[in-house]
């Protein structure tokens, strides 16, 4: 192994621990966000930062979210080996790789044809290969369901109601819902059929979830 190699992972070490510290609990998520390197994620020119606990930005004025809000999120997923996850806003690829090294069926939707591209590449690169999907994720994937958990990591104003009929009885959905100036992540449970159960945690400010697809 090269020094290099060596290096950055120690960088991910001290972000896992650093985010122990700050109260993420979960030691599968501590122990992928110790492995993944967030560096391959992002452009060169902002390496120096790749392992600060901020989010970044990534082409189309979109960002990387902050580690502790990927650890949060996949902290509230409960993810088991295995279990076939959704995820709406592929952005870098980052929240997609820690999901594969969790050992999930990741299937991913990004609606800037761009963004579908370079993360596939960064992702691929790293050995990952979560099913990636060019598209608007306010539709979901109705081929390819039920999932067991749906991740949402751009901010709908509401609900997305079409995404809720993608989750196996049981399953759940992990969402910052709001507009502009904040989001409550919230956990929905699909009880029965028809029965859905809502919980809500923490502020948190995302991109906006948008409709429709760009170049
Ligand atoms: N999970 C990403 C976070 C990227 S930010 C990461 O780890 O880097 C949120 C992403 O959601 C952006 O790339 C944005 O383009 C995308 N997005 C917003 N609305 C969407 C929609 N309707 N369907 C699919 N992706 C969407």
């Amino acid at each position: 192994m090269s020094d290099t190699f060596q290096n950055n992972n120690r960088e991910a070490e001290n972000l896992a621990k650093e985010l122990k510290r700050k109260g993420i609990r979960d030691e599968r998520v501590l122990a992928a966000i110790a492995k993944v390197p967030r560096h391959s994620f992002i452009d060169e020119s902002l390496r120096e930062l790749a392992y600060i606990d901020k989010p970044l930005p990534i082409e189309k004025g979109q960002t990387i979210s902050q580690p502790y809000t990927v650890a949060y999120q996949t902290e509230l997923l409960k993810l088991q080996p295995g279990e076939k996850v959704l995820e709406i806003g592929t952005g870098s690829g980052y929240q997609a790789a820690i999901l594969c090294e969790m050992g999930a069926e990741v299937y991913s939707i990004e609606r800037y044809h761009e963004l579908h591209l370079t993360s596939k590449k960064a992702l691929n690169k790293l050995g990952y290969y979560p099913k990636l999907f060019f598209g608007d994720g306010f539709e979901g994937l109705p081929e390819y369901a039920p999932f067991d958990k749906i991740l949402v990591t751009a901010a709908p104003d509401e609900i997305p109601e079409k995404l809720l009929r993608q989750l196996r009885i049981g399953g759940w959905m992990v969402v910052p819902v709001g507009g502009r100036m904040g989001q409550k992540m919230t956990v929905i449970k699909r009880v029965s059929e028809e029965k859905f159960s809502e919980s809500e945690y923490g502020d948190f400010i995302f991109v906006p979830m948008q409709k429709g697809t760009e170049e």
